[in-house]
């Protein structure tokens, strides 16, 4: 793969760039993709070499790169208005988006706060909902709940509702930590989302009055593993909310604009979180963005002459008009194609091909949800396991496949615009670097 024109490149990032997620001296092992350009669901490296981007690039691309609606936009924005600050000052994209996505929640969450990444997001939600509480005469509901294998974003807030050992443990004595419950993987049985329920009822019973709001990530927990629940769970989730007076909070960056076949993932509860966060796919996978909408109620608890009762948080580039735009053109495109009816068609089509998989003897737990696939594999050998992931990064690349399983767990979240060639291409060198990976030793 790497040749001269990409091993120049790749040797002046391994010396200049620190990675994100990553253990920089497994890059003396394993490769690092130079990437030149983009078209559509492919990246090219500097070579000319093409990677399907079977996992939309971390989540992120609905539309494909160097998209040229969403370009158009860009294009026209930046000679419009590139950037200005949105304390004291507003501007048309981020009404319009504001707007919009009002709509989009069945007129209920009409204030959106915007940041510009999804731990940001996340920390917004966690700091509302605790404030809220304080201007509301309760300032003893302060502790959060989050659920087992959550994963909420890697700032010291969003890791304290985060239950990932690898990214949490290094940090434990800054963290303050949340409640941890069992959570609805349905992979536990039929009855998962039953007994994560009855599990969640125990602690409000014991602490609803110290407990300011719940986090989840509607339908799939992404990063661990792609767990997927039923969506009673949040149906009940929000009724227990509601018994106890505690906030529900959907963190829907990962799953929602469209990612789970609904725009958002809570509407296959037919529920309505209090505070929702969104970002990665929101802006096309363009431009850093991310919104914490919530509720009229919620919002006029701080409306008041007193200052400190106002939610006084901000970023530098909150509310970035490109980034605005890119949502804009990103939820046009949502409109003016059949998107989530191409996408569950598309999705048919990777059942039927990924469904021989079950027989596999290495597989486990073959699931989707939406444009999401996901399986676990079953290794005897656990030196084998630890490196599975980047063994199984490098095969695919071999095959002009870009796939990162998490742990052992192959997954694909391809952006919406695969064609059905690109989609059978994506599920047969998949299978084959399965087996190439498969058959190696650690
Ligand atoms: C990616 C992600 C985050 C964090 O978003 P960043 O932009 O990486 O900070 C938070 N929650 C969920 C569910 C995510 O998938």
């Amino acid at each position: 793969m790497n040749t001269e024109a990409n091993e120049a490149w790749v040797a002046r990032s391994l010396a200049a760039v620190w990675h994100p997620c990553t253990q920089m001296k497994h890059h003396e092992r394993f490769p690092l993709v130079p990437v030149a350009r983009g078209k559509g669901a492919w990246l090219y490296d500097r070579e000319g070499h093409r990677y399907l981007d079977g996992i939309s690039s971390w989540w992120v691309n609905l539309f494909g790169h160097a998209n040229p609606d969403i370009n158009a936009a860009l294009k026209d924005q930046l000679d419009t208005l590139e950037h200005a600050m949105l304390a004291g000052c507003t501007h048309e994209p981020a009404v319009l988006l504001a707007e919009r996505l009002f709509a989009l929640t069945g007129r209920t969450l009409g204030h959106a706060f915007f940041a510009s990444d999804g731990a940001s997001a996340v920390e917004i939600a966690l700091k509302m909902s605790f404030h809220f509480w304080r201007n509301s005469g309760k300032p003893q509901k302060s502790e959060f709940v989050c659920l087992a294998n959550s994963y909420h974003g890697e700032t010291i807030g969003a890791l304290g509702v985060t239950d990932v050992a690898l990214f949490k443990d290094a940090y434990d004595p800054l963290i303050r930590h949340a409640h941890v419950v069992a959570s609805p993987d349905a992979r536990k049985g039929d009855d998962a989302a039953e007994h994560a329920l009855a599990a969640m009822r125990t602690l409000f019973e014991a602490r609803a009055q110290h407990l300011a709001a719940v986090i989840v990530e509607p339908l799939v927990q992404c990063a661990a593993g792609m767990a997927m629940h039923d969506a009673s769970y949040l149906k009940g989730l929000r009724a227990l909310c509601d018994e106890f007076g505690v906030h529900l909070i959907a963190d829907e960056i990962a799953v929602g604009c469209g990612r789970t076949g609904t725009f958002f993932a809570c509407e296959q509860a037919s529920i309505w979180p209090d505070f929702i966060c969104l970002s990665k796919g929101i802006s096309g996978g363009y431009l850093p963005l991310s919104i914490v909408l919530t509720r009229d109620e919620i919002y006029r608890a701080f409306y008041d002459d007193d200052i400190t009762r106002g939610f006084l948080h901000s970023h530098s580039y909150t509310g970035n008009p490109l980034a605005c735009r890119a949502a804009l053109a990103t939820l046009d495109l949502f409109e003016s194609a059949d998107v989530l009816n191409e996408n569950r068609r598309k999705a048919s089509l990777l059942r039927a091909a990924l469904a021989p998989l079950t027989d596999h003897p290495n597989v486990r737990n073959l699931r989707e949800r939406g444009t999401i696939f996901a399986f676990d594999t079953a290794l005897a050998d656990t030196a084998q396991a630890r490196t599975f992931s980047r063994r199984f990064f490098e095969n695919a690349l071999k095959q002009e496949l870009l796939l990162r399983p998490i742990g052992t767990t192959v997954y694909l979240m391809p952006p919406y615009i695969l064609d059905d060639e690109e989609l059978m291409l994506l599920v047969e060198r998949t299978r084959v670097t399965f087996e190439a990976t498969l058959a190696e030793a650690a």
